[in-house]
């Protein structure tokens, strides 16, 4: 057991941060109060080998490991938070799902423009009456010829995405799950009024009216429902890494100010309610670092990891949200104020207590694994309507 990184890791997050110091800290602040996904950072990205991390070489990827792609996403989120989305997009969630199932015609025509920095991918799984209770969704896959039609809707996602890796029934139960692969603008793909989430960004239902979907755009047919949410579990490392990178940022901006503001004639740091609170943070930050770096590296080994990544989303999104909202107490009504990223961070980090699976959700399945047993969330047989 070793709790330090490797050299190779060392000169791997070093290369990265002054990557990101040299191309990505100015203009960080304005960054995070654009709208849009950053996609034009994208074939920067690219070009310093940043997407597909955990791709292997001959698929366009890196050939890297996960802890790469970890160390790749927090450091980049520690001089430009919003820059990190681009890393998520482009090595965590669909494109992983994507790269491990994909044909080898499907990873030319919707793998190899993400990875080159070209298109955007995103996930469609949520629906109207669909959330935590995935396995519900009713968005139809209807044999046509030899292609299916796609009728339904979701919620949630990006709206401006190229590609979607849309999750679909072709017949009852769970067994009747499987993904199919639309471009945004297809022929009876419609994208509704947009909303925003409470960061700023954007999201916009998505309607599948009859989109038909050729054999060869199926990316997981019936009965892929476990493999497309045991790609969920890099999307939850990711999750996770950002929300704690995220508290790392704000823990870091409000440690610099408690040295350089001073109020009573001293500074902030010298107060000890104060000093408690940076104790108690960087202890809670590093106990939830450990929890991540775990199920990153026993991921990285073939080692089953699922209630390694539940503990660590679970942790690191409720440690990273604390310590954004603490920073902003040190700081006070700058820590509030839009000059500084820390109520980004905050508003931000809050989600991803939802996304990606909520709390709670993480929370069923670890006592699934601690009782070995499981709990169904539904009604008994006899009340359910099924
Ligand atoms: C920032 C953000 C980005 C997102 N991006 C995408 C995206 O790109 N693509 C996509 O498809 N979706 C996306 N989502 C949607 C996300 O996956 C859902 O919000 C999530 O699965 C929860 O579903 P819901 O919102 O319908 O809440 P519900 O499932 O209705 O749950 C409401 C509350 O009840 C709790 N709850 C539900 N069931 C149980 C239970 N059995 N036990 C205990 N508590 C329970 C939940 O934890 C939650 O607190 C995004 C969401 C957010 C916030």
């Amino acid at each position: 057991m070793d709790f330090r990184f490797t050299d190779e890791q060392v000169m791997f997050a070093d290369a990265v941060r002054n990557f990101a110091q040299r191309n990505l800290a100015e203009g960080a602040l304005e960054r995070a109060h654009e709208e849009a996904f950053p996609r034009s950072l994208k074939s920067m990205m690219h070009a310093q080998g940043l997407l597909g991390i955990t791709i292997p070489e001959e698929h366009g990827g890196q050939g890297g490991t996960l802890m790469d792609a970890v160390i790749a996403i927090e450091q980049i989120a520690l001089i430009c938070p919003r820059s990190a989305d681009v890393i998520q997009e482009g090595n965590f969630g669909a494109v992983r799902t994507l790269a491990q199932y994909a044909t080898p015609d499907q990873r030319e025509r919707f793998l190899m423009p993400i990875l080159r920095g070209e298109e955007v991918i995103a996930v469609a799984m949520t629906e109207p009456d669909a959330g935590s209770a995935t396995t519900d969704l009713a968005t139809s896959a209807r044999p046509d010829g030899n292609g299916f039609r796609i009728k339904g809707a979701k919620v949630f996602p990006n709206p401006n995405a190229d590609q979607y890796l849309v999750y679909v029934r072709f017949g009852p139960g769970v067994r009747g799950i499987g993904s199919v692969m639309l471009r945004n603008g297809a022929e009876g793909f419609h994208v509704g009024e947009p909303s925003h989430f409470m960061s700023g960004a954007p999201w916009a239902p998505l309607y599948f009216d009859d989109v038909f979907v050729p054999p060869e755009d199926v990316l997981l047919p019936a009965g892929g429902f476990k493999k497309q949410i045991s790609g969920f579990n890099a999307e939850r490392i990711g999750n996770a890494a950002r929300a704690l990178a995220y508290g790392r940022y704000c823990f870091n901006e409000a440690r610099e100010y408690a040295l350089e503001r001073k109020q009573f004639g001293r500074p902030l740091c010298e107060f000890q309610g104060l000093q408690w609170k940076f104790s108690d943070m960087k202890t809670e930050m590093e106990a939830a670092q450990l929890l991540l770096y775990r199920a990153a590296s026993n991921a990285d080994r073939g080692l089953p990891a699922a209630d390694e990544t539940t503990m660590a989303k679970l942790m690191c999104n409720q440690v990273g949200f604390k310590l954004t909202n603490e920073a902003i107490q040190v700081m006070g009504g700058l820590g509030y104020s839009q000059e500084a990223l820390i109520e980004y961070c905050f508003r931000r980090s809050r989600g991803w207590m939802i996304a990606g699976g909520s709390l709670e959700m993480m929370r069923n399945r670890l006592a699934e694994n601690i009782f070995d047993r499981r709990f169904s969330q539904r009604p008994p047989k006899s009340e359910s309507t099924e």
